[in-house]
């Protein structure tokens, strides 16, 4: 692959480059941005590799958040307060798997040298439009291919993590993973379990955010061995044929990963938890494992009242699943029309509450929840019943119906629901 004469290097980017430059720090553009860039992609995000230490970064500049000081890397803010990446230029000296120790005062080509894949270790440099790519990155975008840098196996097994990028940019831009590269992939992938959840969590998210098909990401990561280490509730990620999940996991628009991995998960509640997603994540991915199967008839607004009713705060991903599976838009546009006529579908939205039955002279105790229920029973049934005067009425019908005195026998229950749905009809 030709390199282009210049990158369109943000204003903010190089007035950072030309301050450590003038301060002589040689300053170079590195990392996914130049990558994007020559692939034709915007990617604005350039970070900056440098000579500069730490120290020296952080005094050049007014305002630096040090974001990875043992790791070299000082976050520089523009005079938008916008912060851009600069790191030193460095080397592992010791790694475990999942943490490094890095030395500084090593040479551009020795920092390329230990980053992950030879698409990710080419330097521009800003001023000078000059370019580094000693790992012969470019021949390797030109034939879409992800190599590791360097001994694939040791690469892997300084940071599992690796394995894991080299399956994203593989989803994301459609490129083969070149095979002694994929080979020590596969051979080390039980190495992943050392990985920390929040760092395979990021990456799985990243992962199906960015891929072309989320249904590819799954592939490699099953092939891999990766799903079973971290996701072994994804079984439709089998090799062979694309089961129809996989299928409709492509199609759930927004590609948002908590969602798609709810979905393609038999027990969502535990993926999440493994991966140490936030309560509210694991809570709404629980959710949609509970209603999945649950399919309401859109032509029946009582119905999907009904199913809104218990569905709750799941409502809108069981759509989003539901349309992807290719069934008819009708749902949604009965979903949207409920919202909108502000039908009440929580007890809380009920024209009564407990107090006001307290004050009609129902007594204290579990009837007041369960008369309040079946209230809430009846008006999602028919929304016009959600009347004060209505429903104080209906509530003292209900209640001399069914006495507490009288412990109910099974015959005079089914009776009673009997009634209350003549009533209704
Ligand atoms: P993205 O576009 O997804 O941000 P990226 O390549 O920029 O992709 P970053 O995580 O932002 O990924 O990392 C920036 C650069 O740092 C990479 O291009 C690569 O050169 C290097 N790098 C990041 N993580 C690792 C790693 N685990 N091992 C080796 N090098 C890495
Ligand atoms: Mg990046």
């Amino acid at each position: 692959m030709p390199f282009p004469s210049k990158l369109p290097i943000p204003a903010e980017v190089l007035r950072i480059a030309e301050r450590l430059e003038g301060a002589g720090f040689e300053t170079w553009c590195v990392g996914g941005a130049v990558r994007d860039n020559l692939l034709g992609y915007v990617n604005k995000d350039f970070d900056l590799a440098t000579a500069a230490t730490p120290r020296q970064v952080t005094g050049l500049f007014r305002r630096t958040i040090p974001i990875g000081i043992d790791h070299g890397t000082v976050a520089v803010l523009d005079k938008n307060r916008r912060p851009h990446e600069v790191t030193t230029f460095r080397r592992d000296v010791k790694t475990d798997g999942r943490h490094a120790v890095v030395e500084f005062g090593v040479s551009l080509e020795a920092d390329l040298a230990r980053r992950d894949f030879t698409m990710n270790a080419i330097a521009y440099h800003p001023t000078r439009f000059e370019w580094r790519d000693p790992l012969a990155g470019a021949a390797d975008l030109e034939a879409k291919v992800i190599r590791a840098v360097g001994n694939p196996v040791h690469r892997f097994r300084e940071d599992y993590l690796r394995i894991l990028r080299a399956l994203r940019f593989a989803a994301r831009f459609g490129f083969a993973i070149e095979p002694e590269t994929w080979n020590a992939a596969v051979e080390n992938a039980v190495g992943l379990r050392h990985l920390s959840a929040e760092r395979v969590r990021e990456e799985w998210f990243r992962g199906l955010q960015g891929a072309q098909r989320p249904s590819e990401l799954v592939r490699l990561w099953s092939e891999v061995g990766a799903l079973e280490v971290w996701l072994p509730e994804l079984q439709c990620g089998a090799p062979g044929a694309v089961p129809e999940r996989l299928r409709v996991a492509d199609r759930i628009e927004g590609q948002d990963p908590v969602l798609i991995t709810a979905y393609l998960s038999d027990n969502p509640g535990a993926t999440l938890a493994r991966l140490k997603c936030s309560n509210v994540d694991t809570e709404r991915a629980a959710a949609v494992g509970r209603y999945v199967t649950q399919h309401p008839d859109p032509g029946s607004p009582a119905h999907v009242r009904r199913w809104m009713a218990q569905a709750g705060s799941a409502v809108d991903d069981l759509v989003a699943i539901w349309v992807a599976q290719g069934a008819d838009a009708r749902l949604r546009v009965a979903v949207k029309r409920i919202r909108a006529s502000g039908a009440p579908l929580t007890l809380g939205e009920l024209a009564v509450d407990g107090e006001d039955l307290l004050a009609a002279g129902i007594e204290q105790g579990p009837e007041v929840g369960r008369i309040l229920q079946q209230l809430l029973d009846e008006v999602l049934q028919e929304p016009e019943l959600n009347s004060r005067t209505r429903l104080l009425q209906r509530a003292l019908d209900l209640r001399a119906r069914d006495p507490l005195s009288a412990p109910p026998s099974p015959a005079k229950d089914r009776s009673d629901e009997t009634n209350a749905r003549s009533d209704r009809g």
